[in-house]
């Protein structure tokens, strides 16, 4: 069938096969249902994909999202605590929580030689700074239960330990293999409660 599609709309299905968990099937469905929009829905849909990097840009300190300048939690939660991980999405998991008060740091991405992602790229430069310049006691890494996320959070231990804090990560209970976005919030929380130093 897709050889015969035209090929404006074969561009649309690539585009949408790039979605997590859209496979081609689905894909080419999502394609014909925005044939079958009303223009005006289909401009509107537009322009917000075309502005959302812009209307949600990452604050400039801990690269969560934010309407415009510093986030929210920057601006008022315990300056002694840092929570890094790695995707502003997880941020949204570990408040659903609510058993944590102190700041965020998002570093976009986990250690992944296979994928050119280095150590180099981390910019553990930053993450000292941000220690220094917030009076950081304790530091906790919440990484994805996974072999990139394990090898992150021993490089930024490694990294990090000649400032004397207290480094814990999030494991107590986490399935291995599990990605934070998917383990239910009760998971998570004792997660938080028995996060174990290393
Ligand atoms: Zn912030």
């Amino acid at each position: 069938m897709a050889q015969k599609l035209p090929k404006d709309l074969l561009t649309l299905i690539s585009y949408l096969k790039k979605l997590p968990g859209v496979g081609a099937k689905t894909a080419e469905r999502f394609a014909f249902e925005f044939l079958s929009w009303e223009k005006g829905s289909l401009q509107l849909l537009g322009n917000e994909l075309k502005e959302i990097q812009e209307k949600i840009p990452a604050c400039s300190i801990c690269g969560c999202l934010t309407d415009r300048g510093l986030c929210s939690f920057c601006k008022s939660r315990d300056p002694s605590i840092l929570c890094i991980l790695a995707s502003p999405r997880d941020v949204y998991a570990i408040e659903e929580t609510g058993n944590y008060r102190g700041l965020y740091h998002i570093i976009e991405h986990l250690l992944s030689p296979l994928d050119g992602r280095y150590t180099n790229t981390l910019r553990i430069d930053r993450i000292e700074k941000r220690i220094l310049d917030s009076e950081t006691k304790e530091i906790i890494i919440a990484f994805d239960s996974t072999l990139e996320g394990d090898t992150t959070a021993l490089f930024l231990k490694n990294s990090l330990s000649h400032l004397n804090l207290s480094i814990s990560r999030l494991a107590f209970g986490l399935p291995v293999g599990s990605s934070l976005e998917y383990v239910d919030g009760g998971t998570l929380a004792r997660a938080f409660v028995g996060r174990q130093l290393i």
